[in-house]
């Protein structure tokens, strides 16, 4: 008898032990379970504006938390160490076990060093959504904030989980065609604009779109995609669109991509001058 995982499109429908497509969800005694809840490979006190988030308690830091498994399979990925390559899974194995109580303790000790909270990023966080949910609840109960660095593609279900203990998101939204993130990403457009269209009910969030080139840099699509964004309402209906900030970032060839150029400079200045048509926060990356 197979037990279906519910955390992103993909529904997994997994064997006793077998690990899904994430490569870290995997069922125990009949019970869906993130293998690598609370194994963490990159730690740091990083600059918030770093997550990136441009808007939100400006000028703090953050301890910044990364597990191993993702849930895409985005050929650029910056972050390929500890996310979908083979060194990912092999660095999981030998990854320090750090428990909630153990993470929110330490982010308390690192106030005095300009600390807000503990931000769950590096790694896709909502594979092991549980992780988060159970650390976030205790980093509130000691008074400080939580943010989440997301790709986005996860239910509802699992926004709901956590969204009560977070404070900041910043989600990715890679680009504006289901061509894009099924076939070069491996992943679903509609669950992420689902994602983000509730969770900006919620939280502060900001967005951040990576410009690779030619698969996701022409006018149109980041002018339908900022349109998208100017469209989304709070939970009253209000529309809070236009006040969602955008980041929008340059592209440099890295693990399963370079066989292209880091993306031109002048051309991220001009796709963020189109958002601009859009949105009042539209911020620059990597330029
Ligand atoms: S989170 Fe992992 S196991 Fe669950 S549905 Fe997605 S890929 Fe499959």
């Amino acid at each position: 008898m197979t037990t279906k995982c519910n955390v992103c499109y993909r529904h997994c429908e997994l064997d006793e032990g077998q690990r899904g497509f994430c490569g870290v969800r995997s069922v125990i005694d009949g019970k869906v379970t993130p293998l690598n809840y609370g194994r963490i490979t990159s730690i740091a006190l990083d600059p918030i504006e770093k997550k990136p988030l441009a808007r939100f308690m400006s000028g703090s830091k953050v301890i910044s938390v990364g597990s191993y498994g993702c849930n895409l399979r985005c050929p650029f990925c910056q972050n390929y160490e500890i996310s979908w390559s083979a060194e990912a899974f092999e660095l999981g194995k030998r990854a320090k076990y750090l428990s909630p109580e153990e993470l929110a303790d330490l982010a308390l000790t690192y106030k005095r060093e300009g600390n807000i909270g503990v931000a769950f990023t590096y790694n896709e966080p909502l594979i092991a959504y549980e992780f988060v949910r159970d650390t976030a609840k205790l980093v509130h109960e000691n008074g400080m904030k939580n943010v989440l660095v997301s790709n986005g593609m996860a239910t509802i279900d699992v926004l709901d989980e956590i969204s009560p203990y977070i404070d900041a998101m910043n989600i990715d939204l890679k680009g504006f065609t289901d061509a894009y993130y099924q076939d070069l990403l491996k992943g679903n457009r509609q669950m992420v604009m689902d994602f983000i269209a509730e969770a900006v009910k919620r939280c502060h969030v900001e967005l951040t779109t990576l410009i690779i080139p030619g698969e996701n840099d022409t006018k149109e699509e980041i002018y339908n995609l900022s349109k998208w964004i100017s469209d989304l309402t709070d939970a009253e209906g209000n529309r809070i669109g236009p006040e969602i900030p955008l980041h929008i970032s340059r592209f440099f060839p890295r693990f399963n991509m370079t066989d292209r150029d880091a993306t031109d400079v002048a051309l991220i200045y001009d796709l963020a001058d189109t958002a601009r048509e859009n949105l009042k926060y539209v911020y620059t990356g990597n330029c």
